[in-house]
């Protein structure tokens, strides 16, 4: 078995002048991110750290994240990343959850950190423009230290389907796998420029945009907050290849202002994740960038791909796609058996991406992977072709008047309206249903009707009420001016309060 972090040497062996990673015009080449990985690995040795301890980063996609990231990983200690908007409590939550005794973290946030670090008396070394000062100096500790199959690389903490934040345990298997699944899912090679605006703190940047790029050999470009009109400077300016983001990039980037003056014809794929892609961006999407889109389906436990779109396979828009390489999935029920072929039930998934546990928290991984197949908490079904549709999350399933109502179908309605830019439907207590159907929308820039808002509810209520059974269409509909979103961008729908 391999160190994760192996993947730096074999590039820079293999290329090592080319460029590793990019953010405007600082470059770190193959060869740079190796040494500069060792270095880091130097500095831990010098702060008295032993393989196995965990080691936070709390950064956004800078130049120095990935030389940490894969310092900590081939020193053989473990890397804890977090998410920098984490407020003092929430930051020293996870550092004593993970028993983080050292954590690199970006001067932006050190206010935040240093407040959370001083409650678990743990160290922070700033992510600053003197951090490569810091470790220049460091004799690089050329040796990677070796990982058994068993060996956790990351703890990435998740919310999972309830409670308090858990910290999934991939291994350097786990992820090294799944990198190569993404490699080969992208065709991706040297030459190939991919975006890197999805935070690496959260693994679908990770696996998908940054050990994927390391591993073919290809430039990773950041933005270390996304920005649509910045999105496509960078596609303009560093002729990206490959584009990584979620649904609310997409629809960021068909809205943004003076997009067709931007050349994008160097794009050839895009890839969607982290929740579903409403089909009506697909389309437009295709058509307006003229390059192939393809959603696929993972969670932060699975490394995160399991099913995808696959080029060379069957493609379905609206689909998560088949299996990829590797992954098992099923549908059950709450018994664990499986359901009739084509019926609704929950996602459950074995094999090589599955993490080992949550960290710390035997109850919970018992609870996650009961029999050896691990609980999604997303329903969904498989079609005959063996194609999975994501119905929706098993917890977001309204039940009004006795009939199961899935958001997601009644979403997928409301981006068919022309003056819809962004729908979220949610459910509300309600005496005589149960539960009532709401829904949160954001309206296109310039939206016919958008200066008399009650009519244009009105006609927005009528369209749906058209197009699905009567039980399905949303009573309240409230208009705002953004859908609240994670870092990811995907819209929190427990932040939004419906009336
Ligand atoms: P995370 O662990 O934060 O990556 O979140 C994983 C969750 O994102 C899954 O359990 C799904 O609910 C959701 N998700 C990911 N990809 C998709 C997709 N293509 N369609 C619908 N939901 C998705």
């Amino acid at each position: 078995m391999t160190n994760l972090a192996s993947i730096v040497g074999a590039s820079a062996r293999r290329n090592p002048s080319g460029v590793a990673i990019k953010l405007d015009d600082i470059e770190i080449s193959f060869g740079a991110l190796e040494v500069l990985s060792a270095k880091v690995a130097a500095l831990l040795a010098g702060r008295g750290i032993k393989p196995g301890d965990r080691v936070a980063l709390i950064s956004p996609n800078l130049p120095q994240m990935p030389p940490i990231y894969y310092g900590i990983l081939r020193y053989g200690a473990i890397v804890v990343p977090l998410n920098p908007l984490l407020k003092a409590r929430e930051v020293a939550y996870h550092l004593a959850d993970s028993g983080s005794i050292l954590a690199f973290a970006w001067e932006g946030v050190m206010g935040e950190v240093a407040a959370g670090a001083a409650d678990t008396g743990t160290e922070v070394i700033p992510i600053d423009a003197g951090f490569m000062a810091l470790i220049a100096p460091l004799e690089p500790l050329t040796a990677v230290a070796p990982a058994e199959k068993d060996d956790t690389a990351v703890i990435l903490y998740t919310s999972g389907t309830t409670g308090r934040p858990k910290g999934a345990e991939l291994t350097h298997e786990n992820l090294r796998s799944n990198a190569e699944v993404s490699v080969s899912l992208f065709n991706s090679r040297d030459g190939d420029v991919i975006f890197g605006g999805l935070p690496f703190f959260h693994i679908f940047g990770q696996t998908c945009a940054l050990n994927s790029a390391v591993m073919a050999g290809a430039t990773v470009t950041l933005l270390p907050r996304f920005d649509p009109v910045k999105a496509l400077e960078i596609i303009q300016r560093d002729k990206v290849t490959i584009f990584e983001g979620v649904p609310s990039m997409y629809v960021a980037l068909l809205q943004a202002p003076g997009r067709e003056n931007y050349d994008v014809s160097t794009l050839r794929l895009a890839a969607s994740g982290g929740s579903a892609l409403p089909m009506e961006i697909l389309h437009e999407f295709e058509t307006t960038f003229d390059a192939t889109l393809l959603e696929g389906y993972g969670l932060s436990e699975t490394s995160p791909v399991i099913s995808f779109n696959q080029t060379d396979g069957i493609r379905k828009p609206g689909s998560v796609g088949t299996m990829v390489k590797g992954s098992q999935m099923r549908v059950v029920d709450d018994a664990g058996a499986d359901v009739e072929p084509g019926a609704v039930g929950e996602i459950v998934v074995a094999g090589p991406y599955v993490m080992k546990g949550y960290w710390n928290n035997p109850d919970a991984t018992a609870a996650a992977i009961p029999d050896g197949w691990f609980r999604t908490g997303d329903l969904g079904r498989q079609d005959e072709d063996g194609v999975f549709f994501i119905v929706d999350r098993k917890k977001d399933m309204i039940l009004r008047g006795g009939y199961n109502v899935y958001p997601r179908e009644i979403e997928e309605v409301l981006y068919e309206h022309p003056a819809v830019a962004e729908a979220a439907v949610l459910g509300r207590p309600d005496e005589a249903h149960g539960e009532e159907i709401c829904a949160a929308i954001s309206l296109k820039a310039g939206a016919e009707g958008a200066d008399n808002p009650e009519a244009l509810i009105d006609d927005i209520r009528e369209f749906v009420k058209a197009r699905v059974a009567a039980y399905k269409y949303p009573r309240d509909i409230i208009i705002l001016d953004e859908l609240p979103k994670g870092p990811t961008g995907k819209i929190l729908k427990r932040e939004i309060t419906v009336p």
